[in-house]
C-alpha cells in the first residue's frame, strides 16, 4: 500500500539465542551495589530505515562497537526504561506492572524521535530474557533483578535532526536495597537555583538528557550532607532525584491527606508513584486495607501542586506527618530531612504511630514477590 510503512517490527519469533560458554559467578548478595554487577547475556535489536527492526538476539553480555559520529553521543537521542524482576517464594521469575513502562517507553521513545516499536513484542523478549537469567534473581528479601531497557540513536552523522537507525538493548543487573549498609532515611535538599524539568520540556519522559544535567547539584547536595535533590520549580516540589514524593497532612477530622505533585509534563509519570495513589485509594474504598493502618483511617489522595511554603507550614502547626519518596530502586522510603532556604523541616520517623511509609512498602514488595496477589500487577515471565 502506498504510504504504508513495510519495514518490520520487532518479531519475538525470529529470536536467536547464543549463550555463553563461561557463566560468572554471581556475587554473594550483601556486596552487590546498584547497577555494577551485570548478568550474563543481553537483548539486542537494531533498526535502520531500509529493513525495520532485526531479529531479535540474545548474546554474551558485552561491548558494543558504535560510530564516534553517532547521535546518541552527540545528541543524546537515549530514551530508557527501569523495571525489577522478583523470584517468590513459589520460584517464579516476576515482574511489576511491565505494561506502565513498556506505554512509558514508547512515549519517551517518540519524544526522542526514535523509531517506533512493538513493546508487547519487547516485552515478551524481555521475558525471555529474564527467564535465561533466572539464576541472577537474588531471594533474599529486598533482592530484585533490575532490567534496564534502552534505545540509542545511532545514526553516524551529525547533521542535527532525528536519527533513523537505532540500537534497542535490554541488560540486566542483580540489585539489593537501595540502602545497603547506609541510613534507612533519606534526606532531600530543596533546589530551584537549577531546574530538572520545566513545563514544555521532557521531565515527563524517560530520556538521558533529564539526568546528566543532575548529577552537578547532586554532588553539590551530598557534599552538604544530604542524600538527593530535591528539585522545586520555584516554590513547587517536582520530584526528589530519581524519585516522585509524597507527603501526608493530619486532616482536622483526624483523617490523612496524601498529596503528591500532579503530572504537569514536570515529573516522571512513575509506576511506584501511580501504584501507591492505587493502594491508598483501596484502603480507603475499604476494598483492601493497608498493614497495620486502621481500617477506619482514611487516606485521601490529592495529586496536586505542592509547595514548599505549605510544606513548612503544615510542619510548624504539626500536621505534617510522613514524608516519602518512591521508584522502582528505592520501592518506598523515608523522608525525615529536607533542607531549604538554609532551614531544615526535621521529621521523626519513629514517633509515627501508623506508618504509611512502612505499611506501603510492605505491601508493595509483597505483591512484587508474588505473596500478596493484587490486581494482576506481579506478571509472570
Ligand atoms: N522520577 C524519576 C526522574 C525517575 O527516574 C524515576 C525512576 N524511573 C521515578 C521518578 C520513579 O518512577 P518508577 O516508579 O516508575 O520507577
Amino acid at each position: 500500500l502506498e504510504g504504508v510503512s513495510s519495514v518490520s517490527d520487532i518479531d519475538p519469533s525470529k529470536l536467536t539465542i547464543t549463550t555463553s560458554d563461561t557463566l560468572k559467578p554471581i556475587p554473594p548478595s550483601e556486596t552487590l551495589q546498584f547497577g555494577v554487577t551485570k548478568t550474563d547475556h543481553m537483548l539486542v535489536i537494531s533498526f535502520d530505515p531500509e529493513n525495520g527492526w532485526s531479529a531479535p538476539e540474545i548474546k554474551p553480555y558485552g561491548p558494543i562497537s558504535l560510530d564516534p559520529a553517532s547521535s546518541c553521543f552527540q545528541y543524546a537521542t537515549n530514551a530508557f526504561e527501569g523495571m525489577k524482576a522478583y523470584l517468590g517464594p513459589d520460584g517464579e521469575p516476576r515482574l511489576f506492572r511491565p505494561n506502565m513502562n513498556m506505554a512509558r517507553m514508547e512515549r519517551s521513545v517518540e519524544r526522542a524521535a526514535l523509531p517506533s516499536f512493538n513493546s508487547q513484542a519487547l516485552l515478551s523478549l524481555i521475558k525471555r530474557l529474564v527467564l535465561l537469567e533466572r539464576r541472577w534473581i537474588p531471594t533474599e528479601p529486598g533482592y530484585s533483578l533490575y532490567v534496564r531497557p534502552t534505545m540509542i540513536g545511532t545514526r553516524s552523522s551529525l547533521g542535527v535532526s532525528a536519527s533513523d537507525q537505532a540500537l534497542l538493548y535490554v541488560i540486566c543487573l542483580p540489585t539489593g536495597p537501595f540502602f545497603l549498609g547506609a541510613s534507612k532515611e533519606i534526606s532531600l535538599l530543596g533546589v530551584s537555583d537549577t531546574v530538572r524539568a520545566w513545563p514544555g520540556g521532557t521531565g515527563c519522559f524517560k530520556l538521558a538528557v533529564n539526568y546528566g544535567p543532575g548529577f552537578q547539584p547532586l554532588r553539590e547536595a551530598t557534599k552538604r550532607g544530604y542524600s538527593q535533590v530535591l528539585w522545586l520549580l520555584g516554590d513547587k516540589i517536582t520530584e526528589a532525584g530519581a524519585m516522585n514524593f509524597f507527603a501526608v497532612v493530619e486532616r482536622d477530622d483526624g483523617d490523612l491527606d496524601l498529596i503528591t505533585p500532579p503530572l504537569d509534563g514536570t515529573i516522571l509519570p512513575g509506576v511506584t508513584r501511580q501504584s501507591i495513589i492505587d493502594l491508598a485509594n483501596a484502603h480507603t474504598e475499604g476494598k483492601t486495607p493497608l498493614p497495620n493502618i486502621p481500617p477506619s483511617q482514611k487516606l485521601y489522595v490529592h495529586e496536586q501542586d505542592l509547595t514548599m511554603t505549605y510544606l513548612k507550614r503544615w510542619h510548624d502547626q504539626g500536621k505534617l506527618i510522613e514524608t516519602f519518596c518512591v521508584g522502582t530502586a528505592v520501592i518506598v522510603g523515608s523522608v525525615t530531612k529536607i533542607g531549604h532556604d538554609g532551614k531544615d523541616i526535621v521529621l521523626d520517623a519513629s514517633k509515627v504511630k501508623h506508618s504509611l511509609t512502612d505499611a506501603f512498602l510492605e505491601r508493595l514488595s509483597a505483591i512484587q514477590v508474588g505473596t500478596f496477589p493484587f490486581e494482576n500487577w506481579s506478571v509472570p515471565c
